[in-house]
């Protein structure tokens, strides 16, 4: 089968190459890959993947929807079916598992990051990893929903959920997850605000719903968030930048409001500002991905027409440069997606 395999570091190191079909092992199920939605840390897979445990050569792609193409008997999924993936083979027996927690596994074995991904013909995964859609769900979204809705729902309404009439920040808009925060937090009547460097990008936020953005290029984040919610601050903030919006991303907050991070693709360490912290008694956490249940309810509510992901552009598999191009470039707005040939 035809499959993008990772064999060195750096845009020439993935290749499209042909590989023999996975053979699904005991209680794995396999999938005919129909579309594969790209995020930030397939481009971190690709260039550097420093801290994760993985051996080259490896299929990349970290999210897929297709068809069952093969199920052992007794799982409940049936040949034919259109079904989407949970990312993470989880061990389902450490004490995080127990608790719901897959995403906190630890022995989780991700695909396209410990071990073999979606961007291929096939791919083998567990039983439990498959949720299966109705016969008219559209493939081509339901292949972006897995990484960008998940993770944003979890930042969302995890924690320390967004309730009605709260206000959202949602720093550098146009990525995948930024957008799902948008398209989630406006369905549970959240007002939200967004940051780009580009005034269409802002056009497009507040042709969804957005109430507010802010060019960060041309106007003072915070001072500007201070002006658009009369003085207060935001509720929360979602913030996968790091260190370039950090400080703003703080100043931007209500006393007692929340920065929730998913990402730091300008620097890990920016400054703590204690001060700020203890005196407004702010939260700071992080968070990846998103349990079974969260998973769960996320596909339940694509499956009924309630969700639809913000496509950016499609290419086929043997254009998988261009789709990596693209994302590298961050001139998306939403998710650009890798349909696999039938
Ligand atoms: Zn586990």
């Amino acid at each position: 089968m035809q499959a993008a395999v990772l064999e060195s570091r750096g845009r020439e190191g993935l290749k499209l190459r042909d590989v023999p079909k996975p053979v699904p092992r005991a209680g794995e199920a396999l999938l005919r890959v129909h579309a594969v939605g790209l995020n930030r840390v397939d481009l971190y897979m690709r260039d550097s993947g420093v801290g994760i445990t993985h051996t080259l050569p490896l299929v990349q792609g970290v999210e897929a929807a297709g068809v069952v193409a093969e199920a052992p008997a007794g799982s409940g999924l049936k040949v034919g079916q259109k079904a989407v993936l949970y990312s993470n083979a989880y061990c389902g027996h450490c004490r995080f598992c127990l608790a719901g927690d897959q995403p906190l596994c630890l022995h989780a074995d991700i695909m396209g990051e410990h071990r073999d991904g979606t961007l291929a013909e096939y791919i083998a995964m567990p039983v439990n990893c498959f949720f299966p859609l109705p016969d008219d769900a559209d493939l081509v979204d339901a292949g972006a929903l897995m990484v960008g809705h998940l993770t944003a729902w979890r930042m969302l309404f995890g924690k320390r959920a967004l309730k009605t009439g709260e206000t959202v920040l949602v720093v550098g808009i146009g990525g995948g997850v930024a957008v799902a925060c948008l398209q989630l937090a406006l369905m549970a009547g959240v007002r939200v605000i967004v940051t780009s460097s580009s005034d269409e990008k802002l056009a497009r936020a507040k042709a969804l719903g957005a109430s507010g953005g802010i060019n960060y290029r041309t106007e003072k984040v915070a001072k500007r968030v201070m002006e658009m919610t009369g003085g207060e601050g935001v509720d929360m903030v979602i913030d996968s930048v790091g260190e370039a919006s950090w400080s703003d991303s703080l100043k931007s907050l209500r006393r007692g409001g929340r920065l929730v991070t998913c990402g730091a693709t300008t620097g890990s360490n920016p400054g703590a500002d204690l001060q700020r912290l203890f005196i407004r008694q702010l939260e700071v956490y992080g968070s990846t991905g998103g349990s079974i249940e969260e998973f769960r309810q996320l596909v339940a509510l694509f499956a009924r027409g309630g969700l639809k992901p913000v496509i950016d552009q499609r290419y086929p598999l043997a254009q998988v440069h261009a789709a990596f191009d693209r994302l590298h470039a961050g001139d998306q707005f939403g998710k650009v997606v890798v349909t696999v040939a039938a």
